[in-house]
Order: C-alpha cells, then sequence, then structure tokens
C-alpha cells in the first residue's frame, strides 16, 4: 500500500462539534434521555417538513423500522420482495414469520422487475416489499396497480433513497409505508437510526406503542411490542445533520458527475444513470464489471485495495445465495449475475476530486 492514503466507500456525515454540542446540551437542562423527548419531537417535525409528508414515526434504526411497518400492516403468509438487497429487507420478513419469495431486478436499474411479480403471486401472499436500490426509483406506477389488482400490501424499502424526489414530490409517497434508514452510513445520519412514512393516520398510536413494548398508557398493555425507540441523543444528531443535507447532495452530485465523465468511455463497465423525473439523492456510485473489461470484479476490488482504495461488493452475497434462504421460492439469475459483477465506489460530500481522478486511472489502466 506504500504512501498511499486510504479511502473508503464511505464517510459518515457528521455536524460542526459545536452544533452538535449547543443541541445535546438541552439534554443536560432536561435530564430526559429517551421516550418522546423533546429533540425527538422536533426531529419528526423537521422530516414531516422536510419530505412534505403528514405521518412519520421515528425509531432507533431502519431494520426495527421495517420489521414493525409489517406487523403494523398485519401481514403473513408470503411476501414478494428482491434478494438483490441488504440482508435486512429479507430478515425483516422472515423474523415476522413470513416467507420470502425472491423476484428477479432489472439489468437496468437494479429495482424489482415488475413483470415478473404476478407470476409469484398465489393465495397466500398478502404484500410486495420492493427496495429503491441505490436510490433508483422502481416502478412504483406498476407496483401500485398490480397491489390493487391483487389486492397486496406495498412496503417500500426506501433506506438507501432519503431526499430522493420522483416526478417533484418525494418518493415516500408510494406504497402504504415507506422505510427509510438513518444509519451512519446513508445519505443522511441520526448516528442509527430509521422511520416509517404511511398513508394510514391509524397507524401513528399503533407504531408508537409497538415500538414502546405495547405500552398504550401506565396501566394498559396492548401489543406485544418490542423497543425500537430513537433517543435524544440520535434526534440531536438528526437535527443537526438535516439542515446540511441539501448541500450535501449537492455535493455528491458533483462526485457523481466527475465519475460519470471519467468512466463513460471505460470498455466493459456499465454505469448507473439516474432516472427519468428522479432528483436522485446520489447515495452510491456502483459499477458493474462486464466481460469486456479484462478484469474480474473481484480482481478489480483487489487491485483497488492494493492501492487503499476500499470499495464495496454491495450487494452480494445476494439473500437467496445464502443457506438461510436459498430454498426460498422464486428465480432470479439477474440479481445472481449482477451480485457477482457489482462494485461500488467511495462517494461522500468530502470525498476529493483528485482522489476521483486517481481511482478512475487505476480502473482504466488496471493496474
Ligand atoms: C441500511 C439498510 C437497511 C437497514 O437499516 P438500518 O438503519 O441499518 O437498520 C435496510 N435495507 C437496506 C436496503 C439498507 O441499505
Amino acid at each position: 500500500m506504500k504512501n498511499d492514503k486510504k479511502i473508503f466507500v464511505t464517510r459518515s456525515a457528521l455536524p460542526e462539534f459545536k452544533d452538535y454540542c449547543d443541541k445535546i446540551k438541552n439534554i443536560w437542562d432536561n435530564h430526559w434521555l429517551t421516550n418522546n423527548g423533546i429533540l425527538h419531537e422536533e426531529l419528526e417535525a423537521n422530516i414531516k417538513k422536510y419530505l412534505n409528508v403528514n405521518n412519520l414515526t421515528l425509531f432507533t434504526n431502519g431494520h426495527l423500522a421495517l420489521e414493525n411497518a409489517i406487523r403494523v400492516l398485519n401481514l403473513s403468509g408470503e411476501v414478494i420482495t428482491t434478494p438483490f438487497t441488504f440482508i435486512s429487507t429479507t430478515h425483516a420478513i422472515a423474523r415476522n414469520n413470513i416467507t420470502p419469495v425472491f423476484c428477479d431486478i432489472n439489468y437496468d436499474d437494479y429495482t424489482i422487475d415488475v413483470t415478473k411479480i404476478e407470476d409469484l403471486i398465489t393465495d397466500k401472499t398478502t404484500a410486495i416489499i420492493p427496495v429503491h436500490v441505490y436510490g433508483n426509483v422502481c416502478n412504483v406506477e406498476e407496483i401500485e396497480r398490480i397491489a390493487k389488482k391483487y389486492n397486496l400490501k406495498v412496503i417500500y424499502d426506501s433506506a438507501h433513497a432519503f431526499g430522493v424526489d420522483y416526478k417533484g414530490k418525494t418518493i415516500a409517497n408510494y406504497g402504504d409505508v415507506s422505510m427509510f434508514s438513518f444509519h451512519a452510513t446513508k445519505v443522511f445520519n441520526t448516528i442509527e437510526g430509521g422511520a416509517l412514512v404511511y398513508k394510514d393516520n391509524s397507524f401513528k398510536k399503533k407504531l408508537d406503542y409497538l415500538k414502546n413494548f405495547g405500552i398504550e398508557d401506565e396501566e394498559s398493555i396492548i401489543f406485544t411490542g418490542g423497543n425500537a425507540k430513537m433517543n435524544e441523543f440520535q434526534a440531536a444528531m438528526g437535527i443537526c445533520n438535516l439542515k446540511e443535507l441539501d448541500n450535501n447532495i449537492k455535493l455528491r452530485e458533483q462526485i457523481y458527475n466527475k465519475y460519470l465523465e471519467l468512466l463513460k468511455d471505460v470498455k466493459g463497465i456499465k454505469l448507473n444513470y439516474i432516472q427519468e423525473h428522479v432528483k436522485s439523492n446520489y447515495a452510491y456510485f456502483p459499477i458493474v464489471i462486464l466481460d469486456e473489461y479484462e478484469l474480474t470484479r473481484n480482481d478489480l476490488f483487489e487491485l483497488l485495495e492494493s492501492k487503499g482504495i476500499f470499495t464495496r461488493k454491495y450487494f452480494y452475497p445476494i439473500s437467496n445465495e445464502i443457506d438461510l434462504y436459498k430454498n426460498c421460492k422464486g428465480e432470479t439469475p439477474i440479481a445472481k449475475d449482477i451480485s457477482n459483477r457489482v462494485l461500488t465506489l467511495p462517494i461522500y460530500p468530502d470525498l476529493d476530486l483528485k482522489d476521483i481522478e486517481r481511482i478512475c486511472k487505476i480502473i482504466k489502466e488496471k493496474k
């Protein structure tokens, strides 16, 4: 590795130290650390305003938000999803005693292939859980049509898609529920954290109970709820980071465009282009290594690593390639192929343009 500086695939956004200290001072004034504190309420209001949505509930992480989305919709039986995702999506289904059924993805944008959903529907199917992978937007109109026709619920795993708009509005406007992750590695973080956005006003109370042991009031407990509350330190981080989000997305856009410019003519590298009608959050920069490129994905991964550049095989392996889910129904050859070829490159707001040039030079010269 010699003298090369190490570059990681991401670098968590942090506010100015002083901003955060000012915000958490409040916690020492009140001695209120969690359970719907003042900062929790402030962050919830700020995110609702940012997304322009009516119903939003915060959680301690995205995964528990997703598990609770499944519970609040009372899903059972089988749920159609894709294996080309972070394992959290599949686990959230399985941990609710529901059988995941795997649908293949599109070659172009890696989201669920809507032409293959209907063949997977049985009398046990209760929902579709598609993923807005890398912030690429699923074919939300067609998914809505299918869901209506077969009376299915739709939960979007929007973990990658905070700040993404489709046709001028947040993508959280689609489906019954959308889950966002605010994990440290995501575009917007609350250290760990997550949220659900939903259409049905009655879910607000139910989700509040579900994330706090099912406790309605001091003497009545009405659900077998768990604990998934966001605390005041997380909320303070969110309040500070949200102020910087639009600026950070602009910086990411410049990096994204620089990569596109430098890599667009490299033979055998398939790039990810922003879809029509989509305002992206530029969360990830995935490249897919085709046969015409002389190195394999794993070769390129190792070459870059040997120079101190840490990319990520994201997503590899896919959910139905691991033992836990390999017997689940659904053929997904495209997901498997992409998973063997994909690499996400470093992208974060303060990534130096010189570093991008260095990364792209290695990819071009293959040495
Ligand atoms: C990050 C992520 C999750 C889980 O979110 P956490 O906040 O880490 O619990 C779920 N699905 C996808 C696609 C993710 O990338």
